[in-house]
C-alpha cells in the first residue's frame, strides 16, 4: 500500500500543534526549550524532565551535555525528548553533576542533524557546550566576517557563530570572551553554557525570550519556562534578567550585567500562545493572564450565542476568560486527538480535510442547533480554521462567531519564532471582512493592539509586538531568513556530508 509521512505533504517542518499535518496555518511555531543544573546527584534526569516539560517549545531534535568536571559527554538526536532518551541506559553514560539541554525546532537552519543542540566545541580553556533560544539578526554580516577569517563551521546554526566568535575573541579568560562574543550579535538569545566546572547562562539585553532561575537545596537550574523547575522540584527564584549573565560554579552563583541598558522588549507572543499555561514568565503567571486577554476579547466583541468552545488546547484558557467576561457557558465541542506522533502515516488518498478530521472531532450533541462563539489564540495562513468551520457546521452549528485572541499577524518575527513569510499571513493581505469570508463565520473579532497590552501585566515592563504593528525594535537586514547560513553558501554541503556521517 502506498503511504506518505502526513508532514511531507505539507511542508518540511514538523508542526508542534498539529505534530505533523502541517500547513504551516494553524499557528505560529515554537523556537527552542533550554536547560540547565548545576550541582545534583542526577543532572542528567533533571535535565531529561526539565526537557519533558519544555517539549512545547521544540519536537525535532534534543540533547543533554554533562560535566563530571574532567569532562563533558553528550547525547543528541533528532526526535521527541522521550525518544532520544529512549534507551535509559544513557543516563549512566552522562556523568557528573552538571547539565545542560536543549530542545529543538528550527527557526535558523534546517532540520538536520548537525543542527541538533547543544553544540559542542573546544575553547582553549577546555571543552565547552552551548544551548540557544531566540534568532539572531546580525548572523549573516558576522557569518561573512568569521568565514573571511578562516572560521570553518559545524552546523548552519547562527548559535554557533556565538561560538566561533568567542574563540577567536582576544580577552584572557572564558567570562571575558563570551562577553567579548555576546557584544557583537544583535537580536534574541537566551543561553545556557557548559564548560568543565561551570554553567553559564545568558539572556539579550532587549529580553525577547523568557529565562528563569530556579533554587533548590543544594543545586541552582535555569530553564526557558517555570514548568521545568516545578517538575524537578525546584523554587522559581526569580527570572535571569535582560541583558545578565549567570556565571553558577562550586562558588556559588554570581550575576554580571556588562552591556548597556536596553528597552525591554519581551515577546508578547509568549503569553498568547508559546508558553504553557502553568508557567510563570516575565514575572505572571500565564495562565492569568491568557484570561485576561479572552476577558478583554469579551469587552471588545460581545455577540449573542449559546456557547463558548475553543481550539484545542491552546486555546483553551483564553476561552475560559471570554465565557467568564461574556456570561456565556464553556462547553467542551471540539475533541483533539493527542496521540498523532510524529510518525503518523496514511493512506495516500487520505485528503486534506481529514487530516483535520484526524486531529480535531466535533461533538455533534454539544453543537446541534447552538450558536457558537469559536475562541482560537492565532490565525496564520487560515487555512486549518477554515476547516474548522466545516467540522462545525456539518456537526449542527447554527451559527459560528470566531474570536480571536491575537490582533492580525501581519508580520513574521525574527526573534526565534517561526512564521510564514509577510506574502503567505492571511492578514498581510485581507482586511477583517474579507478574511471573515474566507473562513466562512457569521461574525470575527480580533482582539485589539490596545487591548493586548492592556491585558498582559505591565508593571515595568515593554513589550515586543512587531508582528501585530510590524514596528521592528531592532533594525532587521534585508533578507534575513531561516536557512539565511545556507543559501548561497557552501556551508550548505558541508552540512548535508556531516548529517550523512551522524546517520551511518
Ligand atoms: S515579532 Fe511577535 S513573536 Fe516575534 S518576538 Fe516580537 S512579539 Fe514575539
Amino acid at each position: 500500500m502506498e503511504m506518505e509521512m502526513l508532514h511531507e505533504t505539507g511542508c518540511d517542518q514538523l508542526c508542534s500543534r498539529c505534530l505533523n499535518s502541517c500547513d504551516h496555518d494553524e499557528g505560529p511555531h515554537e523556537e527552542c526549550g533550554v536547560f540547565a543544573i548545576h550541582e545534583h546527584e542526577n543532572a542528567a534526569e533533571m535535565t531529561y524532565l526539565g526537557l519533558y516539560a519544555l517539549q512545547h517549545r521544540g519536537q525535532e531534535a534534543s540533547g543533554i551535555v554533562t560535566s563530571d568536571g574532567k569532562d563533558l559527554y553528550h547525547h543528541r538526536d533528532m526526535g521527541l525528548v522521550s525518544e532520544v532518551f529512549a534507551d535509559q541506559g544513557v543516563f549512566r553514560y552522562l556523568k557528573g553533576s552538571s547539565a545542560i539541554g536543549h530542545n529543538r525546532y528550527s527557526t535558523t537552519g534546517s532540520n538536520k542533524i548537525a543542527n541538533v543542540q547543544p553544540l559542542l566545541a573546544a575553547d582553549r580553556e577546555g571543552p565547552v557546550a552551548i544551548g540557544h533560544n531566540g534568532n539572531l539578526t546580525n548572523t549573516r554580516e558576522l557569518y561573512n566576517e568569521l568565514i573571511g577569517n578562516g572560521a570553518i563551521f559545524q552546523s548552519t546554526l547562527d548559535s554557533e557563530i556565538i561560538v566561533h566568535l568567542v574563540a577567536m575573541s582576544r580577552k584572557e579568560t572564558f567570562e571575558e570572551r563570551l562577553v567579548d562574543a555576546l557584544s557583537r550579535v544583535e537580536g534574541a538569545y537566551c543561553l545556557v553554557i557548559l564548560t568543565k566546572d561551570k554553567v553559564i547562562a545568558a539572556r539579550d539585553p532587549h529580553g525577547f525570550r523568557p529565562l528563569c532561575l530556579g533554587k533548590t537545596e543544594s543545586s541552582w537550574a535555569v530553564a526557558s519556562e517555570s514548568c521545568a523547575l516545578d517538575i524537578i522540584g525546584s523554587r522559581h527564584f526569580r527570572d535571569v534578567e535582560p541583558g545578565e549573565i549567570v556565571i553558577i560554579d562550586d562558588a556559588g552563583l554570581r550575576s554580571i550585567k556588562p552591556f548597556p541598558e536596553h528597552n525591554k522588549c519581551l515577546c508578547i507572543f509568549e503569553y498568547i500562545y508559546f508558553s504553557r499555561p502553568d508557567s510563570i514568565i516575565f514575572g505572571e503567571c500565564v495562565d492569568k493572564t491568557r484570561r485576561n486577554i479572552g476577558r478583554t476579547l469579551a469587552e471588545e466583541y460581545p455577540v449573542e450565542a449559546d456557547l463558548v468552545i475553543s481550539v484545542p488546547d491552546s486555546s483553551n484558557t483564553a476561552a475560559l476568560g471570554y465565557a467568564n467576561a461574556s456570561g456565556i457557558p464553556f462547553e467542551i465541542g471540539l475533541i483533539r486527538n493527542h496521540y498523532i506522533g510524529r510518525t503518523f502515516i496514511h493512506p495516500s488518498q487520505v485528503t486534506r480535510d481529514a487530516k483535520v478530521r484526524i486531529k480535531f472531532n466535533p461533538i455533534k450533541g454539544v453543537l446541534e442547533g447552538k450558536r457558537v462563539v469559536v475562541v482560537e489564540d492565532s490565525v496564520v495562513r487560515g487555512t486549518t480554521f477554515k476547516k474548522i468551520t466545516g467540522l462545525l457546521r456539518n456537526a449542527g452549528a447554527r451559527e459560528v462567531h470566531l474570536r480571536v485572541s491575537s490582533p492580525p499577524i501581519v508580520s513574521p518575527c525574527f526573534y526565534g519564532m517561526d512564521f510564514p513569510t509577510r506574502e503567505e499571513l492571511l492578514a498581510s493581505s485581507m482586511d477583517v471582512e474579507k478574511i471573515r469570508r474566507f473562513l466562512d463565520v457569521d461574525t470575527l473579532g480580533y482582539l485589539t493592539l490596545e487591548g493586548l497590552h492592556k491585558s498582559v501585566p505591565n508593571a515595568g515592563n515593554t513589550y515586543c509586538d512587531a508582528c501585530f504593528s510590524g514596528r521592528y525594535p531592532t533594525s532587521i537586514p534585508d533578507n534575513l531568513t531561516k536557512k539565511s547560513l545556507e543559501v548561497g553558501s557552501p556551508n550548505s554541503h558541508l552540512i548535508d556530508a556531516l548529517s550523512l556521517r551522524y546517520k551511518s
